[in-house]
């Protein structure tokens, strides 16, 4: 706590919430703060975590969500909704109510950028990093992607940049944020019972551009409905916005496009054309999107050309995003269990060859509507395979898709078995994909883990037909 001759720089204040950014927020407030106060949440058990905080000098309080007291300001724990009782029983008792990145952005507001979007965030986040890496600029990744900004905020430097991933979750709290850049890729229908509508999921993205000035520059999609709406908005408030499409030149001053199968960005009507798309080392037409608003990123905050395009085609995929995890006669295996809903599915089968792919779907179903992407499949896939807590209803969706001359359609119980069933079907050339649409907790902790998961069984798999097991 604080010594008696140091004013902290905040009164008593709370965090709501006991993961990591709840116990990493705490930590940093305590030096800081008159008092700290977490509330865990209804689920919340005492345990070592707990007797540390207690120790550090926190009150942490357990098993309820009916906060009490008076706070200047409440830090709020991603899980929790904006339309949760405890959200709002925390609102009428402190002050203002944020979320971390909004927190970690008042400490130290310099030289932030930031990306969001239903898809796409990790690796155009990763690449921006390395784009600016590349362009001899300080940088790191943090939010979202893993690094809690709060976590870090003692040992950034001073010339450094914070490429911030932004989940919809974090932004919906943010008054103040205010990056110097930034992206929204896409908005498709996603976390919707945490955000209640999808007008409330797309407005609380189009938050992260909510202080912009003429001097910032925001990269907004024109390929889906919702971003289109977005760039009226921003345009309407005399803001730059970079046009960005995997599709032809939009002739806007600030757009990324694609000619010729080049990526080309121009910012204020000045032309970069970059490389050709099949210079990327990351394959699909939605990691052309991604390199193309991390160029546009990278080229607005200061990296030159000549910088910016080796590191953009050296560039490699990240794990559990379209990864090649092995080959087998002939059959490449790709992990991209990261693809959790149906768009991201409909895209990494823009990255095959059509006809040569043996998907596996499934898992935990978010009950989301099938018929496009299942259209997708029967178009590019050689076979389905589905699995998991969702498999009949995908399987059901893919025969409807599929009819009697399409794809084959099997099921499986679970992913050692839909693996299996994909290498029996897999011809020479094939791609064993698992792309699952789906959420992972019918089978594992986490999208981590089934993608570790599929490598390990797939590198079985290799090693046995190759007789070393
Ligand atoms: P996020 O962090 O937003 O979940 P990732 O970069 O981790 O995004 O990618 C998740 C999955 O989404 C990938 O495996 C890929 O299938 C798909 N994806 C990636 N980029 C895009 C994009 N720009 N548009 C649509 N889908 C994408």
């Amino acid at each position: 706590m604080t010594t008696a001759t140091q004013t902290p720089q905040f009164g008593d204040t709370l965090v709501l919430g006991l993961g990591t950014t709840g116990i990493d927020v705490a930590r940093y407030l305590v030096p800081r703060s008159t008092s700290v106060t977490v509330y865990g949440g209804l689920a919340s058990k005492e345990g070592p975590v707990v007797d540390q905080l207690r120790e550090d000098g926190v009150r942490v309080v357990l098993g309820t969500e009916d906060v009490e007291g008076q706070y200047q300001f409440a830090v709020v724990s991603p899980g929790i909704s904006e339309n949760s009782a405890f959200f709002a029983a925390a609102h009428r008792c402190a002050d203002e109510v944020m979320g971390e990145p909004e927190f970690a952005f008042r400490q130290s507001p310099e030289r932030w950028v930031a990306i969001t979007g239903t898809n796409g965030k990790t690796t155009t986040t990763a690449l921006t990093t390395a784009l600016l890496q590349g362009g001899g600029l300080t940088a790191r990744a943090v939010g979202n992607i893993g690094t809690l900004i709060t976590s870090v905020l003692d040992e950034r430097a001073d010339d450094e940049w914070f490429v911030a991933e932004l989940s919809s979750y974090q932004l919906a709290t943010s008054k103040k944020l205010h990056p110097r850049a930034a992206c929204l890729l896409n908005v498709t229908p996603d976390h919707l019972s945490w955000h209640g509508s999808m007008e409330a999921y797309a407005l609380a993205k189009e938050r992260m551009f909510q202080n912009f000035t003429p001097a910032d520059l925001a990269v907004v999609s024109i390929d889906d409905a919702w971003c289109r709406a977005c760039v009226k908005r921003l345009e309407e408030r005399g803001l730059r916005v970079c046009h960005l499409t995997t599709g032809e030149d939009p002739k806007t001053a600030c757009a990324a496009f694609v000619r010729d199968d080049r990526l080309v960005v121009r910012i204020d009507d000045v032309e970069h054309d970059l490389c050709s798309i099949h210079e990327l080392v990351l394959k699909g037409e939605h990691n052309v999107q991604n390199a193309l608003a991390a160029s546009a990123i990278a080229l607005e905050v200061g990296v030159a050309e000549a910088d910016l395009v080796p590191a953009l085609t050296s560039f490699q995929a990240l794990e559990h995003r379209i990864e090649p995890c092995g080959e087998l006669e002939g059959v490449r295996f790709v992990n991209d269990s990261k693809a959790t809903n149906t768009d991201s599915v409909e895209k990494a089968l823009t990255a095959f060859k059509a006809g040569t792919v043996v998907l596996l779907l499934g898992g935990k179903d978010k009950g989301t509507e099938l018929d496009s992407m299942m259209k997708a499949a029967a178009q590019t896939c050689h076979a389905i395979v589905c699995f998991g807590a969702a498999g009949p209803r995908m399987e059901e969706a893919a025969r409807a898709a599929c009819g009697e001359d399409g794809p084959q359609v099997v099921s499986a119980a679970h992913l050692e078995e839909a693996l299996d069933a994909g290498i029996e079907l897999a011809r020479p050339g094939d791609v064993v994909l698992l792309s699952p649409a789906c959420a992972s907790f019918d089978e594992f902790s986490s999208f981590e883990h089934r993608g570790r998961v599929f490598k390990r069984l797939v590198a079985d798999r290799i090693a046995k037909a190759k007789g070393l097991r």
